[in-house]
């Protein structure tokens, strides 16, 4: 039987084809899985139309608004998945968004509101979609909540700046829910992927020259693709993770292992 068969799946974060919640929604459909696909706005909404139209069985997913910043939205989303779904087993959550002054400028530069709008896109909309995920999940019996996050939280990397700060506390995020869910079965984990050239990555100035970096210093010397990190979104929403929880899964071919090489 495929890995998830009988499973249903929400996908927040697809823009367009490039997306890593487009390989990810990939590799769930290609083991059977049911999917529903967010858009964040009518601007993105042909895109992902178009995107979802290439998969069979497209007819029956559902295809819902959702942008974090209004208020109501989320709330709103989950309760037309509940409606139509009854539950869910699997979220992807696969949303980030930084001004690009607070990436490119100082980091001492970073003002209030864009350190709060970054935080509230990239780390608190996880807690957001988390807390009502939680009942249709605990109807399904359990769950796995999924996240994308970067190594520049552990490590400085040049022009990453207030999105550094956003993926710690993201997957800080990612620990306490998993504490609190676990009794509910529902497990919470986050893939540090490598660069991937996405309309996201396209903000950070200089990912050529990291993406060049990787080739070169990764243990295993390549850069890794949306297929490569689909595959491990495939493992952590099924079954064989069950055992996986809170944690951070580098999908990143080595490269955050590296200190000095010469
Ligand atoms: P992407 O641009 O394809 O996806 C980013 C998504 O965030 C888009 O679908 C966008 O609509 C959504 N989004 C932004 N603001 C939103 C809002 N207010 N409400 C709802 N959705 C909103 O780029 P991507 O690279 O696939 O990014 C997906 C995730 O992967 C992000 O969290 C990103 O930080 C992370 N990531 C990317 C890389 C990379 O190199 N591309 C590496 C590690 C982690």
């Amino acid at each position: 039987m495929a890995l998830m068969q009988g499973k249903k799946c929400l996908i927040m974060g697809v823009a367009n084809h490039r997306s890593i919640a487009w390989g990810i929604a990939r590799a769930l459909h290609r083991e059977g899985a049911e999917l529903a696909f967010t858009y964040q706005n009518d601007r993105l909404k042909g895109n992902v139309e178009k995107l979802v139209a290439e998969l069979e069985g497209h007819e029956n997913m559902p295809l819902l608004p959702c942008d974090v910043t209004i208020e109501g939205q989320l709330e709103a989303l989950f309760d037309e998945l509940g409606k139509r779904w009854g539950k869910l087993d699997v979220l992807v959550h696969s949303m980030a968004y930084a001004r690009t002054e607070d990436l490119t400028g100082r980091f001492i530069d970073i003002t209030a509101d864009g350190y709060k709008l970054a935080h509230e896109i990239s780390a608190w909309s996880l807690i957001g979609a988390a807390k009502y995920a939680k009942p249709l999940m605990e109807a399904a019996g359990g769950g796995s909540i999924i996240t994308m996050t970067y190594m520049a939280s552990e490590r400085v990397v040049e022009r990453y700046n207030v999105m550094a700060t956003a993926k710690a506390a993201l997957e800080c995020n990612v620990r306490y829910l998993a504490a609190e869910l676990g009794p509910s079965n529902i497990r919470v984990n986050g893939i540090s992927a490598g660069p991937i050239r996405t309309l996201a990555a396209s903000a950070v100035k200089g990912l050529s020259d990291i993406r060049d970096l990787m080739e070169e210093k990764a243990p295993l010397r390549r850069n890794v693709t949306q297929d490569e990190v689909g595959d491990v979104g495939l493992f952590l929403a099924s079954d064989l993770s069950r055992c996986v929880t809170g944690e951070i899964i580098h999908a990143d071919n080595g490269f955050n292992i590296v200190g000095v090489t010469l």
